[in-house]
């Protein structure tokens, strides 16, 4: 995946975002930066627009673009993934690096954090070297001031040669003079020397050699002394790109591969290899942020940063961040349980009183009983479910775990989860990637790109469905209240069943782990890789804006899926209800013929059918569940949860059947959305099976043992 300028004429990288002007003139900014800087919110405030890209690196995973007017010029920003370096160690460095490097946008704006500049100045180092266009915009002034940390941004500029402003992002109009140095690197059109990278005599001496041939064959299309580097470097990730950009014949030029051979032959002669070549050329970078930050940055206390040190100390600590991480969960399904109760009732009888007047309306216009079915009861119905069982939940769920986020709990999440992931020869990013699974595993397949090797990325995108999905949660809450925990609003019975769906999730986790184990001692066998984790400074959360984004962006987006496939849903649910063979619907042929199987695991052949049926959304199981039952011919409106039970028992459910339900829903396959997800992302169908054998293969192993040892007990 890539970005192209496509628009400006330029060759296309790959199929990537194209770039859309409003004029011929309009400009292309690359807003590019390390994770967690603040590079979205100038993005939105700059171009007005709502993208939201979290807290580690990898959400920045959507690349937007958005319009922008300065006092003299108009801009098309494009905002690239958050990275922390240009070396292409994964896909986001590849998308930003590509886009710097052969997008050719006209100038590069790298948002840096004030309170870890010299961290952050990796990436200008490394963008200077690409590009002389670059604006670097110091962000979060605010938080380096209340930490005691001072930028003197004159000196920084004057070290790195290209214009620096300080910006607080959340507040607009510090911003004004961003576009103002934009102004001056692009249509004022001032001279600037960017700061040149000295790398040791030997590395000098070898881009010496190749240079001139380098820059006589790129004919100017690119850095040439940056291309050489790269070339030394043998960076393999850049092949396909160089192709596409200075043709094929340029890396196969005979005179550009004896050069280069003799210039890698002094290297090595002299005894640097390709490991130390890179080693040197890294540690070149670190050398000259460190001088750019000598007398730059000044930072007056050493209490700097002890605040969330202390912090995190606890909450990664051995001994409270297991608990700590646990209790926070349940706190979290605590809320959303008893908070969605009283307004999912609410929307559930508001919607219901449409329904009602659909019928009338159906009714009055004479319409056929057929068609009423069809649409109302059929369609209507399943939409109305969906809504009112997965709206307030969601409304509660997503902003408290954006909140989370907001404030920078995640990436310790995935901190304390490393150890174990690690031992599972997998990589601690896995927990990041598990957390998204909770709002939507399609989300979380594609939060997989955060994990850099390609072994370890498809552990994690084959284990994610372990982790049950917004959909899911009010199949397990509805079980839980219904057989668990009895019908009373006490404090206790809420706190009862926030614990047990706890426990629910806990097995999700550690079937993960057992899974991710087992595979990467078989087919995805590997050592684990070494990264380095960072922990961003804690942040106050702003919480409306949490909140008007956790609703619009997850919630509705959620909701509005499933309300897309609800409705096909609803259509065939209800054909197989009304078409009878020999006087039985469709459904239940099809519920008898699964039932022997069924029973073995636990269920019965309705249940499996419904998990079959909510294929394309798991949200409509339950009411599947329902409707078959009744025997009805539509989704139906049970008034309370005690109806529902007593219906359920009536069928010869138990709480055998309960759990078993509960952890197929777990462990089963995954919905179609997160399944063509895998596909885009692994590019392979042989994935796209093992995803779905290996938590129906674990359900049907667990239920059938659940089942059939409970059956001891009965
Ligand atoms: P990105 O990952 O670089 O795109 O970062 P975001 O734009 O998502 O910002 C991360 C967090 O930092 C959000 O909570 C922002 O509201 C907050 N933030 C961004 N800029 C500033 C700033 O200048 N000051 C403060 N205090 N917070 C900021």
């Amino acid at each position: 995946m890539g970005l192209t300028n496509n628009a400006v004429g330029k060759h296309a990288v790959d199929s990537g975002l194209e770039i859309k002007k409003q004029t011929p003139e309009d400009k292309v900014v690359a807003l590019a930066g390390n994770p967690n800087v603040g590079k979205s919110t100038v993005f939105n405030s700059l171009t007005g627009m709502n993208q939201h890209t979290g807290n580690w690196p990898g959400k920045t995973v959507a690349n937007a673009q958005g319009y922008c007017k300065s006092k003299k010029n108009s801009y098309v920003m494009v905002d690239i993934p958050g990275t922390y370096s240009l070396m292409a160690h994964s896909k986001e460095e590849e998308v930003a690096r590509n886009f710097i490097c052969f997008g050719e946008p006209d100038a590069v704006v790298v948002v840096c954090d004030a309170t870890c500049l010299e961290r952050n100045l990796n990436l200008v180092l490394q963008t200077i070297e690409i590009s002389e266009r670059v604006v670097v915009c110091v962000n979060l002034l605010d938080e380096a001031k209340r930490k005691n940390i001072k930028i003197d941004l004159k000196e920084l500029s004057r070290k790195l040669g290209i214009p620096v402003v300080g910006t607080i992002a959340r507040k607009k109009n510090t911003l004004a003079e961003l576009m103002q140095a934009v102004d001056e690197v692009l249509v004022e059109s001032k001279e600037f020397k960017p700061l040149r990278i000295t790398y040791p005599e030997l590395i000098e001496n070898a881009i010496g050699m190749l240079e001139p041939l380098v820059e006589s064959k790129a004919k100017g299309h690119m850095n040439a002394r940056w291309l050489s580097l790269k070339l030394l470097d043998q960076d393999e990730s850049l092949v396909e790109e160089i192709q596409a950009t200075l043709g094929e014949g340029f890396l196969a030029d005979r005179e550009l591969q004896e050069t280069l051979q003799e210039v890698r032959e002094y290297l090595t002669a002299n005894g640097l290899d390709s490991d130390k070549l890179k080693d040197q050329i890294v540690a070149s970078l670190v050398i000259a942020a460190e001088k750019v930050c000598e007398d730059v940055v000044i930072k007056e206390t050493k209490t700097y940063n002890a605040f969330d040190h202390r912090i995190d100390r606890v909450i990664t600590s051995r001994w409270a961040g297991y608990p700590i991480m646990l209790a926070l969960l349940a706190v979290i399904f605590w809320i959303t349980i008893t908070g969605a109760n009283y307004p999912s009732e609410l929307l559930g009888n508001g919607l219901f009183w449409i329904q009602d007047r659909l019928t009338e309306f159906f009714h009055y216009i004479g319409a056929p009983e057929w068609l009423h079915g069809m649409i109302v009861l059929g369609i209507y119905r399943v939409l109305a479910w969906g809504v009112s069982g997965m709206f307030p939940p969601m409304a509660i769920f997503f902003p408290l775990f954006t909140l989370l986020e907001d404030v920078g709990y995640l990436p310790r999440i995935a901190y304390n989860l490393d150890c174990p992931f690690k031992k599972c020869c997998a990589c601690g990013k896995q927990a990041l990637t598990m957390c998204m699974g909770f709002g939507c595993n399609a989300a979380g397949i594609i939060g997989c790109r955060i994990i850099d090797s390609p072994r370890e990325r498809l552990l994690a995108m084959l284990t994610n469905n372990f982790v049950p999905c917004n959909g899911r949660f009010p199949t397990l809450i509805a079980i839980i209240t219904m057989f668990f925990v009895g019908f009373s609003e006490s404090l206790g019975a809420s706190i009862l069943s926030a614990l047990l769906l706890t426990c629910v999730i806990l097995f999700g986790i550690i079937m993960t782990f057992v899974m991710t184990r087992l595979l990467s001692k078989t087919v995805l066998k590997g050592v684990p890789s070494s990264y380095t984790l960072e922990l961003p400074p804690y942040r106050r959360p702003q919480i409306g804006k949490v909140i008007v984004r956790s609703i619009f962006d997850r919630t509705l987006f959620v909701l509005g899926r499933a309300v897309a496939v609800a409705i096909p849903a609803g259509l065939l649910i209800w054909v197989m209800a009304n078409v009878n063979i020999s006087g039985i619907s469709l459904l239940n042929h099809c519920a008898t013929f699964l039932d022997p199987f069924a029973k073995l695991i636990g269920l019965d052949g309705v249940i499996l059918m419904a998990f079959i049926l909510g294929f394309p959304a798991n949200e409509i199981v339950v009411p599947i569940i329902l409707m078959a039952y009744m025997a009805q011919g539509s989704l139906l409106e049970l008034e309370s949860l005690a109806e529902m039970k007593q219906l359920f028992v009536a069928h010869g459910w138990t709480w055998i059947t309960a759990i078993c339900t509960m952890i197929f829903s777990l462990c089963h396959w995954p919905c179609s959305t997160t399944l063509i997800t895998i596909r885009k992302e692994s590019g392979s169908m042989k994935w796209v099976a093992l995803a779905v054998l290996i938590p129906t293969a674990v359900g049907i192993v667990v239920c059938a043992i659940v089942a059939n040892v409970g059956r001891l007990f009965l």
